[in-house]
């Protein structure tokens, strides 16, 4: 199948003279120049959980395929009903699940029915067992029925040939449920995004490697390689590097290779140490974001040998919001599922703060019982602990404001960011 074109080198080229980016200038001018890159394959429905439908799904057979009994009852024609006292005797047999009634219910008689039965020929009306008593062969029941009662009708759900899910729709387990009643055996997907992920810094080691005094353990990697599996996509650990210009020129270039696009954290400024930024500068197509955003730094954003790469900051809480708020929609988008970004409810705030102006500010929340906004008791970059203390971020707007308890702030759960 046919492969979408690459992105242009001067994809992420920003207008000069531009100092600081608001975030929502930021998510549009991403949203602008990124497009879906992945191709696209054939997977079993039963194994299409998750993945981003490709092409329109049309219903290849009716649900429910034949009109049925939505319960368990009586069934007949209604000219037959007379007045308000019914009396209609039962013809031999009955219709069951999987158990069609062979032969037509003649006017005047009733048929015993169960759930999920074909309706036979003959019958349009079902009365429900609880409203009747049988006495001598003959059903008997005193109340006004609708024709057409308890029968739920042939495609009422869905008809064959009618639009079932959309392309770009991440299939949800009722999804699944869908194509199967509609009889869609495989569906076209878009093949996973493969996201690499590098961590750059000379401090860093892997959790489970030795360690001097002087360094840390790298917790960023472990995050946004969890992070892309929760998003569906195929994540590429391409561990961690020193700072140094060959070895993370030689890792973008293996990223490049086994990757549809890679994220990388930290030397992403513009320091002495800021070898991303340096690597990324000699390809010529790097654009450092200043974006008005706390937590978060520069984001950078270029092209490596025809795949895009996104610059995290190095402090994990900057590296984890700054994913959540930029890369997600821009992964989502590139794998096919288009922009998504998160709704905000409004709460009631918890807290009181004096936020200043100039940058949007997201800070580590949790609904409390009351449904009140709390917030982490430190604003600290590198307080990892409040990302698990949280359960979703408070957003600030750019604008400063006083926000004194009980005042109403934006609330994303992080269940907003597919986690
Ligand atoms: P940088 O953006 O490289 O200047 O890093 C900013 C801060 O984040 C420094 O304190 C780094 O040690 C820290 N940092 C960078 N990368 C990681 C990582 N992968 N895990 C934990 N901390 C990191
Ligand atoms: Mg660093």
């Amino acid at each position: 199948m046919s492969s979408p074109p690459k992105l242009s080198n001067d994809c992420f080229a920003l207008p000069p003279g531009v100092h600081w980016t608001p975030v929502d200038e930021t998510l549009a001018s991403l949203r602008e120049r990124v497009s879906v890159v992945t191709g696209i394959e054939l997977v079993p429905t039963l194994a299409a959980g998750g993945r981003v439908l490709a092409t329109d799904v049309v219903a290849r057979r009716d649900s429910p395929p034949y009109a049925n009994s939505a319960v368990d009852g009586y069934g007949f024609a209604f000219t037959s009903l007379r007045g308000h006292e019914q009396a209609l005797p039962l013809a031999e047999g009955r219709a069951a699940a999987g158990g069609p009634f062979d032969g037509v219910v003649h006017a005047g008689k009733a048929l015993r029915i169960l759930t999920g039965a074909m309706v036979p020929e003959g019958v349009d009306t079902i009365v429900l067992e609880e409203d009747v008593i049988v006495e001598g062969g003959v059903l008997k029941f005193a109340m006004g029925l609708k024709k057409g009662a308890n029968v739920r009708p042939k495609g009422e759900d869905v008809g064959a040939g009618e639009g079932a899910l959309s392309a770009g729709r991440i299939l949800q387990p009722q999804d699944l449920g869908l194509l199967a009643a509609v009889g869609v055996d495989t569906v076209e997907v878009h093949k996973r995004l493969r996201v690499a992920v590098l961590s750059t810094g000379d401090e860093l080691r892997q959790v489970d490697e030795d360690i001097a005094p002087h360094q840390i353990y790298d917790a960023n990697r472990p995050m946004l390689l969890d992070l892309i599996g929760r998003w569906g996509m195929e994540a590429v650990d391409l561990g961690h590097v020193r700072d140094d210009a060959t070895m993370v020129r030689q890792m973008l270039t293996r990223g490049a290779q086994e990757a549809d696009v890679i994220l990388t954290s930290g030397g992403a400024s513009a320091g002495d140490e800021d070898h991303i930024s340096a690597a990324l500068q000699a390809s010529g197509t790097l654009n450092l974001w200043r974006v008005a955003i706390k937590p978060g730094r520069p984001l950078a954003l270029a092209m490596w040998e025809g795949v895009p790469v996104f610059g995290l900051p190095g402090n994990p809480v900057a590296a984890f919001v700054t994913a959540l708020i930029f890369a997600r929609p821009t992964l989502l988008e590139l794998s096919g599922a288009g922009w998504s970004e998160p709704r905000a409810t409004h709460l009631p705030a918890a807290f009181s703060k004096s936020k200043k102006p100039g940058r949007r500010e997201y800070l580590r929340a949790k609904m409390d019982t009351n449904g009140h906004a709390e917030v982490f008791k430190s604003e600290g970059s590198g307080r990892i602990s409040g990302l698990c203390w949280a359960d979703g971020l408070v957003e600030l707007g750019d604008q400063g404001r006083e926000i004194t308890e009980g005042d109403p702030v934006r609330y994303y759960p992080f269940t907003e960011f597919g986690l």
